[in-house]
């Protein structure tokens, strides 16, 4: 089994002199290619750090963190830029699409950037447009479709280059519960039919039921994991909440 990400001892004080802060303390954890990792934990409790560190938009304080054997803590910033272009995609709450280009334009931004050839993205963006169903909008703008929409096309944008890990935080916190659900039937097809790896991050125990496992971070330590294993979506939607309650604080338990 290949092994996407391996996290050794990693931790990040915020802060100097008398104000520091400890928001993770030695986190270890691995993530085999083709899971879906779920991140739950109270607020503040250091998810969107840790993700932060993962995707190499920040950096920790100790530790070391590799992407596929490549020692992400150890790059230079160009190498890096680089990396996260070609190797990971980023899914944000607020969708984070550019206003001036269109649907299509916005997805096909990260193979432009790559010099990739016109064939493999006329290709490549068939090939998208056709799983988040979003032909029909291809050539609208951001401000004209819905937020479901939007969601879709950022999604759309952050798979389109094969990335070997795929970070997501809170992606379905702007979305309505139905916009929410096609949202994360698309991930988990992404994830079953095309071995994506992904991390997600989120406060919905509905959303992190659609993972193969979840982590949950308390005081910036892992609290407990644990794996969908055999049973069926909503028995570990019973199974997260059961840990939320554990852990106290923080999940929103409305939806199922
Ligand atoms: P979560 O995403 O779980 O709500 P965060 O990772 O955003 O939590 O934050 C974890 C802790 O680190 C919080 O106590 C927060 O106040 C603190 N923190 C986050 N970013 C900074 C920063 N840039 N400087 C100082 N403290 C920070
Ligand atoms: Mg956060």
């Amino acid at each position: 089994m290949d092994v996407v990400l391996e996290v050794k001892k990693v931790s990040k004080i915020y802060g100097t002199n008398n104000h520091v802060f400890q928001a993770l303390k030695d986190i270890n954890l691995e993530m085999i290619k083709g899971e879906f990792v779920g991140i739950m934990g109270p607020s503040g409790a250091g998810k969107s750090t840790l993700l932060n560190i993962l995707s190499t938009i920040d950096v920790p304080t100790s530790g070391s963190i590799r992407i596929n054997g490549y020692k992400v803590n150890e790059m230079n910033e160009n190498d890096l830029a680089d990396f996260r272009r070609d190797r990971l995609g980023f899914i944000f709450q607020d969708f984070n699409l550019l206003d001036t280009l269109t649907v299509k334009e916005n997805i096909l931004l990260p193979l432009a950037l790559a010099n990739a050839n016109p064939k493999v993205i006329e290709n490549k963006l068939k090939q998208v447009a056709t799983t988040f169903g979003i032909e029909p909008i291809l050539e609208r703008y951001p401000y004209e479709i819905s937020g479901g929409q939007q969601q879709r096309t950022a999604t759309a944008r952050a798979i389109v280059t094969n990335p070997d890990l795929i970070f997501a935080d809170e992606p379905t916190g702007a979305l309505d519960s139905k916009s929410a659900l096609n949202l994360l039937q698309t991930l988990k097809k992404l994830n079953e039919q095309e071995q994506a790896s992904i991390m997600m991050v989120t406060h919905d125990s509905f959303a992190a039921s659609f993972c193969s496992r979840v982590l949950f971070i308390k005081d910036g330590a892992i609290f407990s994991e644990i794996r969908r294993g055999e049973q069926s979506r909503k028995e570990f939607f019973q199974q997260v909440i059961h840990v939320l309650t554990v852990l106290g604080g923080g999940g929103h338990h409305d939806v199922i």
